[in-house]
């Protein structure tokens, strides 16, 4: 078991030692290595994604990932970004199916926005294309029109086989779950949405045991808010899905919930809270470690298949939530609010509870 570990920027590195220190619980034989990515690489090595941090994650058979990111990176020019060193690694890596759960734990239903009876019981899985679309498409840039303007343009592509790719990843998840896959696109406007769906239909024909829908993106935006446990997996292009899933981060009651797993063709994967950085909040011990430590338990079931220690982690979680231990984004009238570490603690010693 050898994990990459990149805690980058911000919040990471406090919620990636939580995370730590629920491995060394479940999984003491685990290998670990670190190493700097987002603006934490550019003041070690001068890049958001350094040579020997691209090395360690290409020997590693997981990744941890914190998050990478400064307050105003878009004033930053797009090669020094932070962010970049992310979508530099999941390129790199073909890392080309992002899995976002959101679950409802029952602990916190009155943390979400939405009425009770809307979420409770929602159990969804987002899978994002992370690969394609206009985030990598060219040509992109900025040019001058003839009017003398400045004009700033991207490129949505994709191709057949980043679809097909994806597409299977999808039907698989749905097949693992209840049979149910909604594909997200906006195929009544774009060329690219429209070859979205075709190939996804095709691809769907090896998979008769998966009822297959489609949806416009907005109308699934509309859905997810008004009537989210209609859907099991969700499958949408790279753009699509980064505001889809966020959107359904909020369902739950707060991002620092929620749990992601990047994969490829290998089980190679990597695992990282859906949040970013957070620079309003870092270093002030008060973010959420839950989304990082259940991000830890998708780790150990898809990379190395340890399904039981995966599953005493999630149990962990919300027997640290049944305590009444929250942390300030998800803090509820008589609840104890907890900072960072003593979050990271509580779920400790909840597995040793379990063992016990
Ligand atoms: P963000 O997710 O960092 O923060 C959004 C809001 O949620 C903030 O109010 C923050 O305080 C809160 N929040 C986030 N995580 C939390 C946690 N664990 N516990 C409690 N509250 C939490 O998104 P943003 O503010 O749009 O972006 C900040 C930086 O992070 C930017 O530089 C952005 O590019 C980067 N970012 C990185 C990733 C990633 O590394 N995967 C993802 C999204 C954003």
């Amino acid at each position: 078991m050898k994990i990459a570990v990149m805690p980058g920027d911000g919040i990471g590195p406090e919620v990636v030692s939580q995370a730590l220190k629920v491995l060394r619980v479940v999984a003491p034989q685990a290998e670990t290595q670190e190493a700097p990515i987002g603006e934490a690489g550019i003041q070690a090595h001068g890049v958001p994604l350094p040579e020997p941090t691209l090395a360690l994650a290409r020997k590693a058979d997981a990744i941890l990932f914190g998050a990478v990111g400064v307050a105003d990176e878009a004033a930053i020019e797009r090669e020094r970004r932070p962010g970049t060193g992310l979508l530099q690694l999941r390129e790199a890596l073909t890392l080309y199916a992002n899995f976002r759960p959101a679950y409802m734990f029952p602990e916190l239903i009155g943390a979400s926005t939405l009425r009770p009876e809307v979420v409770d019981g929602l159990d969804i899985v987002i899978v994002r294309e992370l690969n394609g679309d206009a985030y990598f498409g060219q040509p992109r840039g900025f040019e001058i029109n003839q009017a003398g303007e400045r004009v700033g343009f991207n490129t949505m592509r994709y191709s057949e086989s980043e679809v097909e790719r994806v597409a299977h990843a999808a039907f698989r998840a749905a097949r693992r779950r209840h049979h149910k896959l909604c594909s997200v696109d906006k195929a009544n406007v774009l060329e690219a949405s429209q070859l979205w769906r075709e190939v996804v239909t095709r691809v769907g024909q090896d998979y008769p045991d998966v009822e297959l829908s489609h949806l416009f993106v907005d109308a699934a935006a509309m859905m997810l808010m008004r009537r989210p446990k209609q859907f099991d997996v969700i499958v949408t292009g790279n753009l699509f899905g980064d505001i889809l899933s966020d959107a359904a981060a909020m369902l739950t009651g707060s991002i620092g919930m929620l749990p992601s797993a990047s994969l490829g063709y290998e089980r190679k994967g990597l695992y990282e809270p859906v949040h970013g950085s957070a620079p309003d909040i870092a270093g002030k011990d008060v973010a959420n470690p839950l989304a990082a430590i259940l991000s830890l338990a998708m780790m150990l079931r898809e990379s190395f298949e340890m399904d039981d220690a995966a599953s005493r982690v999630e149990q962990a979680v919300r027997a640290v939530l049944a305590a009444g231990y929250r942390t300030a984004d998800i803090r509820q009238d008589g609840t104890q609010c907890v900072g960072t570490r003593d979050m990271g603690d509580a779920v400790v010693e909840a597995l040793h509870r379990q063992a016990a």
